[in-house]
């Protein structure tokens, strides 16, 4: 399993804060699962600018139809790219199934992330690293949707999300 290193403890967000859950640090510390910051891996640099997908969501940006924009106007898009690609392959390299990500994030949001007006304002759809896990048959789920006592039984289960679950 993966899961977003902010929840480590790791202070790998944009503001140089973490978003730790005891929970998950201690799959960590068991050795259940690996932290991946995909912001980090793609060369952004720790603090870094706020950044929202611009004109959809993070399949949108795997398929080239949407950007991710920083609040100063700056285009990451690439580095996003190549932090996705990164934690996939960390995934693939541990034979990882499940993939704990940080709801609304832009690279790790799974069901929510913010619309690109940097208004505060949700939408439906996933970050881009939630994205291409996705797309490569990695169940992803949120610390919001996480079933730790399942997980505490059982690792190690696929589950592929429907994409018309959204
Ligand atoms: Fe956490 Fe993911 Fe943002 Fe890194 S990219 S700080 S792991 S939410």
């Amino acid at each position: 399993m993966i899961v977003s290193a902010c929840f480590a403890g790791i202070h790998c967000r944009f503001d140089q804060r973490h978003n730790r859950i005891d929970a998950i640090q201690r799959l960590v510390r068991e050795g259940k699962a690996i932290p991946v910051c995909p912001e980090q891996m793609g060369g952004l640099p720790t603090p870094r600018n706020p950044a929202e997908i611009v004109g959809g969501d993070g399949e949108d940006v795997l398929d080239g139809r949407a950007r991710v924009v920083d609040n100063h106007g700056n285009d990451v898009t690439d580095a996003f790219l190549a932090g996705a690609r990164e934690a996939l392959a960390m995934a693939k390299a541990i034979g990882a199934k499940k993939a704990i990500l940080k709801e609304r994030s832009p690279s790790c949001g799974s069901c929510a992330i913010y619309d690109g007006t940097f208004s505060k304002t949700l939408r439906s759809g996933m970050g881009v690293t939630a994205a291409l896990l996705w797309r490569h048959g990695i169940e992803v789920v949120s610390e919001e949707t996480w079933e730790e006592e399942k997980d505490a039984q059982d690792s190690t289960r696929t589950v592929r999300r429907d994409p018309e679950e959204g």
